[in-house]
């Protein structure tokens, strides 16, 4: 199974300082290091939410203390865009200082897989094994099912679980109607990550179809910024464009099962034919498991 071309990553860390791309919201941007995430820091007049955390325990203190620096004496609030290493694995540093808050599902899902995930992401590279030496996991002050409103003081963040589609918790966090911090639901100038069986033949977790239906009704919310996962922060044409490519291969994929075409060949067809069409994104490696994801049949992996 395909998993992420490592050989050439930098450390995992996160860098630089928050900028503000809306008024009090904040992003530590990815710097297109593909193991970190944009980390979203919004700052209402009374209360803060840090989003996303780092790989690690140190790049949580980091988070933090930006976060601090940012909130004063603001009540901190922590969540997650979803349990993912990069995403949530830094959570452990904020134990006292924040409230931390996730969905149900995400809860439960990093119950479920956090451990093996730790495992397959430390034998990536020496530098993630580093940061991920001393995580704990750290379950949440407040989980919810559905939506959560959270009044930080005039600014609301609204905290909602999809599922499934990246992962089987996926949460986005809408910030005054208007600001999307979609999670890996959307990533700029780069290949959807749809890990589907990448742990395996029993991970089946992801969702390329609800994936598309999710866009569709964040599409509706019309939000003017879109903070992806990863990538440059942009506006909505990244739900457009994810659902295009996601939309595309589904569309491919049905075609090509009809003719019969098995699995092999066809990750190899609509690789290339990714590859050409959209030239200027990244992480063509997670091509192939969306094909798969699409196929649906863990003997198509064979
Ligand atoms: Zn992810």
């Amino acid at each position: 199974m395909t998993t992420p071309d490592v050989t050439a990553m930098p450390a995992p860390l996160v860098q630089g300082d928050p900028r503000e791309v809306a008024d009090g919201v904040f992003v530590i941007p990815d710097q297109r290091n593909p193991a970190v995430p944009n980390i979203g820091i919004v700052v209402g007049d009374r209360a803060a939410l840090v989003i996303d955390t780092g790989m690690g325990p140190r790049n949580g203190a980091y988070v933090l203390d930006h976060a601090k620096r940012l909130a004063g004496d603001r009540q901190l609030y922590l969540t997650i865009t979803h349990y993912h290493p990069e995403h949530g694995f830094g959570a452990q540093a904020f134990r006292g200082s924040a409230t931390i808050v996730y969905n149900g599902t995400q809860h439960r899902e990093l119950q479920r897989k956090g451990a093996d995930d730790l495992a397959m992401f430390k034998g990536f590279a020496e530098s993630i094994a580093a940061e991920l030496a001393d995580v704990e996991f750290v379950d949440p002050d407040i989980t919810y099912d559905g939506e959560l409103r959270l009044d930080l003081g005039g600014r609301t963040a609204l905290l909602r679980e999809w599922r499934p589609a990246h992962t089987h918790g996926d949460q986005t966090v809408l910030v005054d109607g208007n600001l999307l911090f979609s999670g890996d639901l959307a990533v700029t100038r780069m290949f959807p990550i749809v890990p589907y069986m990448m742990h395996g033949p029993h991970d089946t977790d992801s969702d390329g179809n609800h994936w598309i239906d999710i866009l569709d009704q964040l599409l509706a919310l019309a939000p003017q910024i879109v903070v992806p996962g990863h990538g440059e922060v942009t506006d909505v044409s990244v739900l457009h464009e994810d659902r295009a490519f996601l939309a595309h291969i589904r569309d491919r994929v049905a075609e090509l099962k009809a003719a019969g075409v098995p699995f092999e060949e066809a990750a190899s067809q609509l690789g290339n034919e990714a590859a050409s069409r959209w030239t200027t994104w990244d992480r063509g490696e997670f091509i192939a498991p969306t094909v798969l994801a699409f196929y649906g049949s863990p003997e198509a992996s064979a």
